[in-house]
């Protein structure tokens, strides 16, 4: 199926409007003449003022409304008018939503173009993706209108009406004989003019097209067509009546199923990344020795590890853990090759070896690095002397089989449980701090964690102090990248993102200070100054007259502990922008984390004109289903998909699924880390609505954006 097509490409305008000074039975004729559902009618400028269809018709025959009235008296006036060049699927979509049977289309001036109905839409949808599995019993009507032949049309039509039913099956007893649609009646009344002693046995009836339950769609499809129908009666193996298949229901599953492969696509590249995970990690199991040493490997370590830690706890022991680094050893690697590496590594194994005590476990961890398991430990000074003999026995000149001798060193880092920690990965973790400080301040010897930790805690709170101080110092700055429009190559809006001047540190990047902030609880006070910073700003070059919108980031902490309609609520009051000029950017994993409320509060800013994003789409895979819940404008695809546009299949896949899942649902959609012209090319090719990247411009300070701005404005 082509997937950016027009709604010009299918649009019937052979028939030709009627004037609302037109007659009902003028109406009539002309629709059976045409054998068409629906005619419009327009005024002097030739601007769409009313519908009349069969279903206002069958409005007529239930209230007995004289044929020589004028259209303008029982047309429907408000005609829902879509635009000449809107996307096929974003027009099925609106006439889905709003039940619509026929969209009126007009061009730029509002002038009459012509109708696109039901059966336009299936003709070039078709069934090319729908899977011959689908089945009629799956899609059918269950719940019939079925009526007796004596009953007046008067009454038929009433019922066809109250039920939103576009045809009735006569029944005769118990069995179908025939079907009665709204075009029969519409047929019946346009030859005659009195109707009230009518009934169904007056009327020219259909014969009934019957298919199986268990038939698929793409036999109903083509049944309606050879026989020029638009239903069938549905029976089950023993041909007794269990339902109605329609065009509508078609259509319907027809567009499902579109929705169905976009999914897929999506769930399929999920899948996969999860299997190949899966796979490494079964390989990782399957080898718990390095080939090299043949010492245990990092992962037998950590099994080992966890075990020794449970172990003395319940001796009410200690365990010392040990990384060993050795020093310089990427220079004998690049000066010897790496046969000469891997002998200094079997070498210092077995010096190793040699002083260990028995029950002493020894890894090697990778690279360079081995790990060492002390239990039963009664003192600090007992590890320290084990470590001062082996790291002395390691330093000794070793002779190596090309005639070199070398000189090596080693450092340790020490840490020990249930002291520091009992949980094996902070232990790893503070072990090797432990050996950073080691290399950094005593190559050759070894450190203990303990000091290292208090530093580190020292370390933070310092940094957390002043970040609180930040705002008050005025040391937080909004900087802003450009959002481009990609069919004009205007910038509409710009991406506020937060930095922060730390007066030692310099500029500090938010993906380092955003996760402090949320940790201690100080993101509500900076998400707040974020709001009214940017709507001060936007405020600003509205009155200067840019027309921007501005985004800001909102993250999933903040959704949780702060009232964010109430303060967008403040920062627009104050600021006086313009509300539907801000666009607040939620993660879908925001989004998903308390969805209940997250849909109240997005209707609620929503009411309040605040454009709505969703960024990062595409990894939270799970929300995809839901997204229809929540009122968006805009889906910000994520920079890992474009990254290697157009090279990389999958990324392909998912970017041209995003792009018209997106238009389907009618949002705008963004493509985000945009780099490179030829990733631009493809968004372009694609569709995509609007693009953020380096390839425009880096984020920048309001000053250095507004002259960006002036400069692509002259
Ligand atoms: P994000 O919302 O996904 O923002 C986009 C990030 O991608 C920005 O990084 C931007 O500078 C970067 N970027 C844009 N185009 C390109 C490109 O072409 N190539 C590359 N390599 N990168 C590009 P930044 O400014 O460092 O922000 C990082 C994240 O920090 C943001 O990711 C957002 O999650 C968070 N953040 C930024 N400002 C705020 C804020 O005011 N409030 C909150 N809660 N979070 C913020
Ligand atoms: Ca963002
Ligand atoms: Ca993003």
């Amino acid at each position: 199926m082509q997937k950016d097509v027009l709604i010009s490409s299918i649009l019937h305008n052979e028939v030709k409007p009627l004037k609302k000074s037109d007659l009902v039975g003028d109406a009539l004729s002309y629709m059976d003449k045409n054998a068409i559902s629906s005619v419009v009618i327009t005024d002097e400028n030739n601007a769409p003022i009313g519908i009349f269809t069969e279903r206002d018709a069958l409005k007529i025959v239930s209230n007995a409304i004289d044929c020589d009235t004028q259209l303008l008296e029982v047309m429907t006036k408000n005609v829902f008018c879509i635009d000449v060049d809107t996307y096929i699927h974003d027009a099925y979509v609106l006439m889905e939503q709003y039940e619509y049977r026929h969209l009126v289309v007009v061009n730029d001036k509002n002038e009459y173009m012509g109708v696109v109905t039901e059966g336009d839409f299936l003709r070039y949808m078709g069934f090319e993706d729908v899977a011959d599995a689908k089945l009629v019993k799956d899609n059918m009507n269950k719940s019939i209108l079925t009526v007796m032949p004596e009953t007046s049309l008067i009454e038929v039509a009433k019922l066809m009406t109250q039920k939103k039913c576009d045809y009735a099956v006569v029944m005769s007893d118990t069995k179908p004989q025939s079907v009665i649609h709204e075009r029969d009646i519409t047929k019946f009344l346009s030859k005659r003019t009195e109707i009230d002693e009518a009934s169904i046995e007056d009327v020219d009836q259909h014969h009934m097209y019957v298919i199986k339950k268990d038939a698929s769609l793409k036999e109903a499809s083509d049944m309606m067509q050879q026989h020029g129908v638009h239903q069938l009666i549905v029976v089950d193996t023993a041909d007794v009546l269990v339902g109605l298949i329609s065009r509508h229901d078609l259509l319907k599953a027809v567009h499902r199923s579109y929705f169905d492969y976009l999914y897929k696509t999506i769930e399929a590249k999920a899948q996969r990344e999860k299997e190949l995970i899966r796979h490494k990690e079964e390989l990782e199991r399957l080898a718990n020795y390095d080939q090299l040493t043949k010492l245990p490997n990092r992962l037998f370590f950590q099994t080992y590890l966890k075990k020794s830690v449970a172990r003395t706890i319940r001796n009410k022991q200690k365990v010392a853990v040990i990384l060993f680094g050795l020093d310089r050893f990427k220079d004998i690697n690049d000066s010897y090759g790496h046969s000469i590496g891997d002998e200094v590594l079997n070498i210092i194994k077995q010096r190793f070896l040699k002083r260990a005590r028995e029950g002493d476990f020894l890894a090697r961890l990778g690279g360079d690095e081995f790990g060492l398991i002390l239990e039963n430990i009664n003192s600090i000074d007992d590890v320290s002397n084990i470590l001062k003999e082996m790291l002395s026995a390691i330093s000794a000149t070793a002779e190596l089989s090309n005639g070199v001798e070398l000189h090596i060193e080693a450092s340790a880092g020490v840490t020990l449980a249930p002291k520091d920690s009992m949980d094996v990965g902070e232990l790893l973790q503070y072990a090797d701090s432990a050996l950073n400080d080691a290399k950094k301040s005593h190559k050759g010897y070894f450190s203990y964690y303990a000091n290292e930790m208090t530093q580190k805690a020292q370390e933070k709170v310092a940094f957390e102090n002043a970040l609180r101080n930040s705002i008050k110092n005025g040391e937080l700055e909004l900087y802003y990248q450009p959002q481009v429009y990609i069919k004009t190559g205007k910038i509409i809006s710009a991406e506020a993102l937060i930095r922060w001047n730390h007066p030692t540190n310099g500029l500090v990047n938010p993906t380092v200070f955003i996760p402090i902030s949320e940790e201690s609880g100080i993101i509500n006070a900076i998400g707040e100054w974020v709001i009214h910073e940017a709507c001060r700003q936007g405020k600003i070059w509205e009155d200067a007259g840019y027309n921007l919108t501005i985004a800001v980031n909102v993250s999933a902490n903040q959704l949780k502990y702060q009232n964010i309609p109430k303060i967008v609520q403040e920062a627009i009051y104050e600021s006086g922008y313009s509300a539907n000029k801000l666009e607040i950017e939620l993660t879908e994993s925001a989004l998903m984390q308390r969805e209940e409320s997250v849909v109240e509060m997005l209707h609620l800013l929503r009411a309040k004109e605040i454009r709505l994003a969703i960024d990062d789409f595409g990894t939270g895979y799970s929300s995809l289903s839901y997204l229809k819940r929540f009122p968006i404008d805009i889906l910000k695809i994520d920079k890992s998909f474009i990254d290697e546009l157009p090279y990389n299949k999958d990324d392909a896949a998912i970017t041209v699924a995003v792009i018209e899942m997106s238009k389907a649902l009618g949002y705008q959609v963004l493509a985000e880390g945009v780099e490179n012209e030829e990733q631009l090319a493809f968004l372009k090719e694609k569709g995509c609505t609007m693009y953020q990247g380096y390839i425009k411009s880096k984020p920048l300070p309001a000053k250095e954006f507004e002259a960006l701005i002036r400069a692509c404005l002259g």
